[in-house]
């Protein structure tokens, strides 16, 4: 089920309380449902907000030993929501921004963007034997894309 929103008209808040079959996240073997808790916000005119939470289950390999894992992570989206015609001179914000067509914007798109830019790409299981002291877990190598965002604005 596929609902486009306008974000240019209508009421605001819009509350978004849906879960969703993953099959549209690909890159992510998601198990189970995307329970998705999000208001989008418009504080005034031209003024995007997306707030809330994304939770769900994923299934990785321990990045030491490789041993297969299931990771449940939620997470806290706070994000400016601005159209994709926005010129890159405009694109000023202490906010992550999220670039999307606001006459036609897709749930599903953005749900997608952040659980790619905020799931780790390295976990680590909890079994005491394996070895981990050959990765640092320093934020850079654990949450990479992140740094594509910070690159883009
Ligand atoms: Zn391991």
């Amino acid at each position: 089920m596929n609902i486009l929103l306008n974000l240019n008209e209508g009421k605001f808040p819009i509350k978004i309380n849906d879960s969703y079959d993953p099959s549209f996240i690909e890159e992510v073997h998601i198990i189970d449902l995307v329970i998705v808790d999000i208001n989008i916000e418009k504080p005034s005119q031209g003024i995007i907000y997306a707030k809330g939470a994304i939770d769900l289950s994923y299934v990785s390999e321990c990045s030491s030993c490789s041993k297969s894992i299931t990771n449940r992570v939620n997470i806290k989206t706070d994000i400016e929501i601005q159209d994709i015609s926005m010129s890159l001179n405009k694109r000023y914000t202490s906010k992550d921004v999220h670039f999307q067509d606001l006459t036609q914007f897709e749930i599903k798109d953005f749900i997608k963007e952040e659980i790619y830019l905020n799931i780790p790409n390295i976990n680590f299981c909890e079994d005491n034997l394996c070895n981990k002291e050959n990765l640092d877990k320093n934020d850079d190598l654990i949450q990479p894309f992140k740094k594509i965002r910070d690159l883009i604005k």
